[in-house]
């Protein structure tokens, strides 16, 4: 088995909406898929998401990374894909992470800044940028708890018809339990 490390930058096609919980709604339920089908196969890497803009890195099992990039590349919530590093790996550099999550961070703005770019634009990144990317994505810590909105949404539904019809049976339980005080009551 031969591992390699692929890194690409791509535009969203979707119009960012407000973020729930600190992630952007789309990128949350990207975020929920890979982490899904990344960790079946030890997958690992991070996925930057800034000014309507991508920058994923991935590292594994060379066929899983070309198989995972296959399904990315035509997935339609973004476009103009440019894969910015594709290359033999010796030894992974990621531990436990089917797919690392970085929002807006100071880290990356100090990186902009440091490099006098106005605004995240990973497609024209050089080489050395690449690396200082994916450098924060490894040792930032700023993962967040994620929610799948659609599962999740239904988990809760699920649970609150659970705890409803739980409280009903209390309730019919203790009527009951007082009729029967009564009757008995009545009877002595
Ligand atoms: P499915 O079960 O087919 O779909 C998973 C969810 O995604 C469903 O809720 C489905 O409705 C939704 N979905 C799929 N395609 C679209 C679409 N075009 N528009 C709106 N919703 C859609 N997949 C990975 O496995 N690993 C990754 O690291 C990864 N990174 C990604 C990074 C980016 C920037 C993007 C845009 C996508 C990424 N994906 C990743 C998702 C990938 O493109 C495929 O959608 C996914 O791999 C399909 O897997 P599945 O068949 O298990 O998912």
């Amino acid at each position: 088995m031969s591992l390699m490390r692929l890194a690409y930058a791509s535009e969203a096609t979707f119009e960012a909406k407000p973020a729930e919980k600190g992630v952007e709604p789309n990128v949350a339920r990207i975020l929920m898929t890979s982490r899904r089908n990344n960790g079946k196969c030890l997958l690992v890497g991070g996925l930057y998401y800034g000014d309507n803009r991508f920058f994923q890195y991935l590292e594994g099992d060379e066929k899983d990374v070309l198989e995972t990039y296959r399904r990315i590349q035509s997935d339609s919530r973004h476009k103009n894909i440019v894969t910015l590093i594709e290359e033999p790996l010796e030894a992974r550099t990621f531990e436990n992470w089917s797919m690392k999550y970085v929002p807006l961070s100071s880290d990356v703005h100090r990186f902009l800044k440091k490099h006098g770019l106005s605004r995240f634009d990973p497609a024209s990144f050089s080489s050395t940028q690449c690396e200082e990317m994916i450098q924060l994505i490894r040792s930032s810590s700023q993962d967040l708890k994620l929610v799948n909105h659609d599962e999740d949404g239904t988990f809760e539904a699920k649970s609150q018809v659970l705890s409803t019809g739980l409280r009903n049976g209390l309730i019919a339980a203790a009527l009951f339990l007082v009729g029967a005080l009564f009757v008995a009551g009545s009877m002595l």
